[in-house]
């Protein structure tokens, strides 16, 4: 019961749940969103390549990101099981993680417009380590410093104004239907996240409630 794959709009809160659910069942976090900034940061030829999508709030090609994917899904660490954040993003991606693994449940965080925009624009993330904080609802400790590493908080190019909303209607045209592709396989769960102030450890107890249930029926198939 450890192959999860957080669905949802930008500013959902993916990261900050997928960030929980590694704590509670210690399987690694794939973010692509982060090892797209990671291969930007890092300047290779793949990096560049890629910047001009991710700037704009663009998709990167599906042939890169599942190439991306497929090679981290390979290592070890990935046996027992994994946190897909922000993948798959389109159905060729979904159909293409249909072939290298049979995930257990696509958790789906629903979340009005409003809260998105008001999320993504007061967003902090950490230059060092890629941690999120958020002006109104997870503020750091010290002014600007990650708890965790004491790096810079920034915000990101794509959560500009401008981007934001080429993220949302992107989301909409080509991540969108993916809810219908999951619910088709019974694979979906729905989880609520309705108010900005709601702290994100409210939203954890009904992702982990939903994690437990779906473990112990695997456990009875069996
Ligand atoms: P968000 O906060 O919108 O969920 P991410 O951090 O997941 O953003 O991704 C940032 C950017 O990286 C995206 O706007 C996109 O350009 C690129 N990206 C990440 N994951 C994918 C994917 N699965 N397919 C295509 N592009 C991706
Ligand atoms: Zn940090």
């Amino acid at each position: 019961m450890k192959k999860i794959i957080l669905l949802g709009p930008p500013g959902a809160g993916k990261g900050t749940q997928a960030s929980r659910l590694v704590a509670l069942l210690g399987v690694p976090h794939i973010s692509t969103g982060d090892m797209v900034r990671e291969a930007i940061n890092a300047h290779t030829d793949l990096g560049e390549a890629i910047k001009k999508y991710s700037d704009k709030g663009l998709l990167v090609p599906d042939e890169i990101i599942i190439t991306l994917l497929a090679k981290r899904l390979k290592e070890p660490d990935c046996k027992k099981g994994f946190i897909l954040d922000g993948f798959p993003r389109t159905l060729e991606q979904a159909e293409a993680l249909d072939r290298i693994s049979k995930i257990d449940v696509a958790i789906n965080l629903k979340v009005p417009d409003e809260v998105m925009i008001q999320r993504l624009s007061n967003r902090l993330t950490c230059k060092k380590c890629g941690g999120i904080y958020n002006r109104l609802t997870l503020k750091p400790k010290k002014d600007n410093l990650c708890d965790e590493c004491d790096g810079e908080l920034h915000q990101r190019e794509d959560d500009k104004p401008e981007v934001v909303q080429e993220r949302l209607n992107v989301y909409r045209k080509k991540t969108k239907p993916l809810i219908e592709y999951y619910k088709r396989r019974s694979l979906l769960k729905d989880v609520h996240c309705n108010n900005l102030m709601t702290p994100p450890e409210e939203t954890f107890e009904k992702i982990r409630s939903i994690v437990d249930n779906a473990a112990k029926k695997k456990a009875r198939v069996r």
